[in-house]
């Protein structure tokens, strides 16, 4: 499976600059008042260490009293301008989550269909919710808890200096343990957090199949495989959380150890330099309770900074869904003859499908591709539509490469009908006009009436209470298979592309619906060039031309009584199925 691309860490750093340049008044705002707080904070241990030096020298209960509620004040105020920070640390984590989150769904948009299908739909799914909910998650939270431990570490340290640079030296030794353990550590974590999230996409691709899948494989009899595949998608998760979490066993003690120390080595300086009288006890207490109040912010760092790496990791995957570049080619065709060149197609890297194909069909001509279960007729099929590109050779409408051509334009020439019908939560005015119209105006009912009518869901769109505006899916009104598939034919007929290509498009359907489908499709099929990729051989017989795929080659190429006369692979298709 070929993964959604990561984005580099270059890209990671560039975004977080470009979001707080663009928040800029925001982020500033919130950075000041941590700023703020932090400073107002620093006042607490100044004035408890004139409150020491003073009950030294003999005091009066009034000085007392004023240091006291001085203190209560300062303590106070700080709650209030940490409150106000915190708040716009959260109006600030919305803004950039909803830009995030609006980016992240233009861009999945411009994916080609190829590119997702290639990566499963599990990967997109799983950066959409599991990713970005671990980015919020970090946004809300993470980043602000550690931006204020920063924020206080720094200040306190300016002001431990300001105090007594002798004491401050004491955090030095601090300095060895944290770069050894640090550089060990952020060598390591990366990789192993990619890992691990990469791990969790595979178990949510592999559920999303199961469900996805969940009939078929019940009627294969492929329950226990399916077990087993979400049973190793699991293993393969813990083993990388356990691998990560096996780091910061490693890895957290080094870092306690690297405050608890800087403590115990400035008690023992403080003893050292009160003996000699080079620093008073007022000091000693204010650079004490520095030091102790620097613990609080960098335990909560220390908790908050796993949820900010993995954010990270997250954020990779997050913005490696890019835009696909624009299709410039706004080149419409000239013509609607189909012409395929020596193509050839393989899904992953040395393994061809298609093995070198040529076929014309001139328009209006009506083509049936007849073959063995993974000949490669779907892919030709694919390549037709320009849902993806062929790895050599030419696929052309009218001269014009097809996978070139710009969606709005590929559309109205060429479109895939699949057995798959989704219908959408909304109305079935909203699932009708999913195609734009050619001239950018809204669709009007007449119009949407005539498309169901051509498709012979007339009557069903009469028994709905609100008629167009009726919401459809999911809590609303039920949608049966043949209806969902009529749905999607109203939706060609709006399109109105000269060139249909049908895969299996009835082979879901129970044989009365498939039937009834099958008259809705003739009326839509009317003028149009047709690739059948058939599964009942009898619309083969009905169609102009047939080809037969084998081993992806077409192999014979002929009409119905031509092959049969042939006595060739058509012909022994025929014989078996009958
Ligand atoms: P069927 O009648 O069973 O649908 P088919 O003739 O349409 O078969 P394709 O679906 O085109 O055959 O498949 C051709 C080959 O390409 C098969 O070997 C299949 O396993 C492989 N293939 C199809 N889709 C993919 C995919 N998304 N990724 C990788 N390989 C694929």
């Amino acid at each position: 499976m070929r993964r959604l691309p990561l984005a580099s860490a270059k890209d990671v750093r560039a975004w977080i600059v470009a979001t707080a340049r663009t928040n800029r008044r925001e982020f500033g705002l919130m950075i000041g008042l941590y700023c703020l707080a932090t400073v107002i904070g620093l006042v607490g241990p100044q004035l408890l260490g004139r409150l020491v030096d003073s009950v030294l020298r003999g005091t009066t209960t009034t000085q007392v009293d004023v240091l006291a509620g001085a203190f209560l004040v300062v303590l106070l105020v700080q709650a209030a301008f940490k409150k106000a920070a915190r708040f716009r640390a959260r109006v600030f984590g919305e803004r950039v989550l909803a830009h995030n989150r609006e980016q992240f769904v233009a861009s999945a948009l411009t994916l080609p269909l190829g590119t997702i299908e290639a990566a499963g739909t599990g990967d997109l799914l799983s950066r959409s919710t599991t990713d970005i909910g671990r980015i919020d998650h970090a946004v809300r939270n993470a980043a602000p808890e550690i931006l204020v431990a920063a924020v206080s570490v720094v200040f306190t340290v300016a002001a431990m200096l300001v105090t007594s640079p002798l004491l401050t030296a004491g955090l030095l030794v601090a300095v060895p343990p944290l770069v050894i353990a640090n550089t060990w550590y952020q060598r390591r974590i990366g990789p192993a957090m990619q890992w691990m999230l990469n791990r969790w996409g595979d178990v949510q691709s592999d559920l999303h199949e199961s469900v996805e899948g969940a009939r078929t494989a019940e009627a294969l009899g492929r329950i226990e495989r399916r077990v087993s595949s979400g049973r190793a998608a699991l293993g393969g998760a813990m083993d990388a959380e356990r691998r990560m979490r096996r780091m910061q066993m490693w890895w957290l003690p080094w870092l306690e150890i690297s405050y608890i120390l800087p403590i115990a080595v400035i008690l023992v300086l403080s003893s050292v330099a009160y003996g000699k009288g080079w620093v008073g006890l007022g000091t000693i207490t204010t650079v004490l309770l520095y030091v102790q109040a620097m613990t609080a912010p960098l335990n909560d760092a220390l908790f908050w900074l796993e949820d900010l790496q993995v954010s990270l990791a997250s954020l990779r995957r997050v913005l490696g869904v890019q835009p696909s570049p624009l299709v410039t080619n706004r080149e419409v065709p000239r013509g609607r003859d189909i012409e395929v060149d020596d193509v050839r197609f393989g899904y992953t890297e040395g393994r061809e499908v298609l093995h070198g194909i040529d076929l014309r069909v001139p328009r209006g001509q009506r083509l049936a591709v007849v073959g063995p279960s993974g000949a490669g007729k779907s892919t030709l099929g694919r390549l037709l539509a320009g849902i993806a590109a062929p790895t050599s050779g030419s696929v052309r409408i009218g001269g014009t490469e097809v996978s070139s051509l710009a969606d709005d334009i590929l559309r109205g020439e060429v479109l895939l009908l699949t057995q798959e019908h989704h219908v959408f939560s909304g109305t079935l005015r909203e699932n009708l006009t999913l195609p734009v119209r050619r001239d950018g105006q809204a669709w009007s009912d007449d119009e949407l009436l005539r498309a169901l009518d051509t498709v012979g869901a007339s009557a069903w769109v009469g028994r709905l209470s609100d008629g167009l505006d009726t919401r459809l899916g999911t809590g609303a009104q039920a949608v049966p298979a043949a209806m969902a598939q009529q749905l999607a034919l109203a939706r060609v007929v709006l399109a109105d592309p000269h060139t249909l290509v049908l895969d299996e498009a009835t082979s879901l359907l129970d044989t009365g619906s498939a039937r009834e489908l099958e008259r809705s499709l003739n009326g839509v099929l009317e003028g149009r060039t047709v690739i059948a990729i058939a599964h009942r051989l009898h619309t083969a017989a009905a169609a102009d031309r047939v080809a037969v795929v084998e081993g992806g080659r077409i192999t014979e190429l002929g009409s119905h009584a031509e092959l049969l006369a042939a006595d060739g692979p058509y012909a022994a298709l025929v014989r078996a199925a009958s």
